[in-house]
């Protein structure tokens, strides 16, 4: 991964001294930085996120989790090129592998479904979890996201999760939702049991983090990457809409499904959902008071 002092010396470390961007044009779709696609002046294209130069932190995140991810080989994952902060732009900066849009493989959500389940049953040594966990704290959208290594996944769930997401939302809550959020958090152990096996996880794969790339297969972007147990990467998926029948009959060929998952969902969406309440506001209170009731 190359760091540099701006965006032309990336360019250059990357494709050579005499190759600029010759173009920049506004990808839309994404909810915190800006996008772009730079066209390069030897005919390629690379695909940059700028933000301000206080938001190289969370780039730096991004590009450890792509790495990560790539890494096991089992999905497609844009590889993170270079990062660095560019003071006459004013901007910090990300560049990865530019992914073009091919069309859709007839088979696309099997393969998705089986890609992620292949995912999942990666090795997640060195990671730095223990086993639950990861190498740094990383963002999730633009919320801290603490990855603390802890042997057990329900205190891993509880402490770096729920809890400091509960503490950022006491303002929304009165007495009896404080009340919930105490007992459920004491009651985790016995409501997570330990998975079978730590997964590598995407962290926040809804349906707005994955493209259909040059091989008309899913890619995964825009991770929040940990090791934790794959229910939790399961019930992003079905959070906000859910990916069709075919993608989960083929992810429970490669990876079975307990059957408790059904009740565990919303202790996951639970996590996302405070998330939503921190950074978007009242909407989402309503959501996470019901599974308060539910739960605590
Ligand atoms: P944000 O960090 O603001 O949420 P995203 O990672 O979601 O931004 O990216 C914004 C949009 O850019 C995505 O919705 C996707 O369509 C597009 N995009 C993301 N990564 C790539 C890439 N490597 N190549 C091409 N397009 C991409």
């Amino acid at each position: 991964m190359i760091q540099a002092d701006s965006l032309s010396a990336a360019i250059g470390a990357l494709y050579g001294a005499d190759v600029t961007a010759a173009e920049r044009q506004a990808v839309y779709g994404g909810d915190i930085n800006r996008a772009w696609r730079v066209t390069l002046s030897n005919g390629g294209a690379v695909f940059m996120k700028s933000n301000g130069p206080a938001r190289l932190t969370m780039f730096q995140a991004e590009a450890r989790g792509l790495e990560a991810l790539r890494k096991t080989g089992c999905i497609g994952v844009p590889e993170p090129l270079a990062l660095g902060t560019d003071g006459g732009l004013g901007v910090s900066f990300l560049l990865m592998e530019h992914l073009s849009a091919g069309a859709r493989v007839s088979d696309f959500w099997e393969r998705f479904g089986h890609e992620l389940a292949a995912l999942h049953r990666a090795d997640t040594a060195g990671l730095g979890g223990a086993p639950y966990g990861f190498g740094a704290d990383n963002f999730a959208g633009s919320s801290p996201q603490i990855n603390t290594p802890m042997a057990r996944w329900s205190d891993f769930f509880r402490d770096c999760r729920l809890a400091p997401q509960m503490k950022m939302a006491a303002g929304y809550f009165d007495g009896g939702d404080r009340r919930r959020c105490q007992r459920l958090l004491g009651r985790l152990g016995e409501l997570l049991p330990e998975p079978e096996f730590p997964s590598l996880l995407h962290g926040d794969l809804w349906s707005g983090n994955f493209v259909t790339g040059p091989d008309g297969r899913a890619w995964i972007l825009d991770p929040a990457a940990y090791v934790g147990h794959f229910e939790a990467d399961l019930a992003m998926t079905e959070l906000f809409g859910g990916y069709p029948p075919a993608f989960y009959g083929a992810y429970r060929e490669v990876n079975p499904i307990d059957g408790g998952y059904r009740d565990r969902r919303a202790l996951y969406d639970l996590y996302h959902l405070l998330n939503h309440l921190n950074l978007f506001g009242e909407a989402y209170l309503g959501s996470v008071q019901r599974i308060l009731d539910r739960y605590g």
